[in-house]
């Protein structure tokens, strides 16, 4: 099975932690050019530097860029700075995001205005400029990350349980336009992973277990006993990033252990 992202250019948002770096990282190892994009520079710099650390082929390298994806103006700067760097943008993941659930009444606009901006329109402006250059070469490959609640919204979800649905909505529309042009665009849907995000979920929770056992509590209540590791997500990521996944698009693949109950 051919997983080779030699000669590729990858831009993993949210690259410098959890699923998004295990992500970088397997694109690296598979050969790709990983752009790295995140907010905080010395996240970003420890994340390049662990990865370059690695062994890879010859082809491969990473280089990280200090960018808000909820701010338009940054996108588009940093696309340009990923451009010179790298040339065109191949593989667009977008992962960047983070929780953000409260009961309807405790939203205003500006909390769904954020969680948009950051999520939906993210993922709308980075597609928009790597899609003429993806479109001309008749290759391109875009992963958006999302959750198990865009399928099966539930009380207190929103407002990312409606983003997310949103976003499985964007991956099929830019699906079937790309399908012409090989270009192909597949979600992630994700239920529990073991991440940054969780370690932030355990440090507020102001217990006195460890890490490990707050996971293992948590994973024990998941349909496989455990929650998943983020390089079972890379794993997906990589697949559907290279060439062995070139006949699949317009999917929404639950990456959950069994979480969601529906296909
Ligand atoms: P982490 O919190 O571990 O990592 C998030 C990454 O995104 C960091 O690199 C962070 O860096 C970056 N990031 C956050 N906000 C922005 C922003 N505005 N602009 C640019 N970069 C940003 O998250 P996970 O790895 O857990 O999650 C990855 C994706 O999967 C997210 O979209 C998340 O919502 C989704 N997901 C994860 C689940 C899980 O169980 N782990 C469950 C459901 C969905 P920095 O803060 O420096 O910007």
């Amino acid at each position: 099975m051919d997983t080779s992202l030699s000669g590729r250019t990858a831009l993993i948002t949210g690259g410098s932690l959890g699923l998004g770096l295990a992500t970088a990282t397997a694109c690296y190892q598979a050969g790709a050019r990983v752009a790295i994009v995140a907010r905080r520079g010395e996240v970003v710099d420890d994340a390049c530097a662990a990865i370059a650390a690695l062994e890879a082929p010859a082809t491969a390298a990473v280089a990280g860029f200090v960018c808000d994806v909820s701010d338009p103006q940054q996108i588009t700067e940093t696309y340009a700075a990923v451009e010179d760097e790298f040339g065109g943008v191949d593989v667009l993941v977008n992962n960047a995001g983070q929780s953000a659930a409260k009961p309807f009444l405790e939203l205003s606009d500006d909390d769904w205005y954020a969680d948009i901006d950051l999520k939906l329109m993210a993922a709308v402006r980075l597609s928009r400029l790597a899609w003429p250059h993806m479109q001309a070469q008749k290759w391109g490959r875009i992963i958006n990350l999302l959750n198990v609640y865009a399928k099966t919204p539930d009380a207190r979800t929103a407002p990312t349980s409606v983003t997310r649905a949103a976003g499985m909505a964007l991956t099929k529309v830019l699906a079937a336009e790309g399908a012409a042009d090989n270009i192909l665009v597949n979600a992630m849907l994700i239920g529990f992973i073991r991440s940054d995000q969780i370690r932030r979920r355990y440090e507020a929770a102001e217990t006195e277990q460890s890490f490990a056992d707050f996971v293992a509590a948590a994973g024990a209540r998941l349909p496989m006993g455990r929650m998943g590791e983020p390089e079972e997500a890379a794993n997906l990521a990589l697949f559907l990033a290279s060439p062995a996944a070139s006949y699949i698009t317009g999917c929404a693949i639950n990456m959950d252990g069994g979480l969601s109950k529906v296909v």
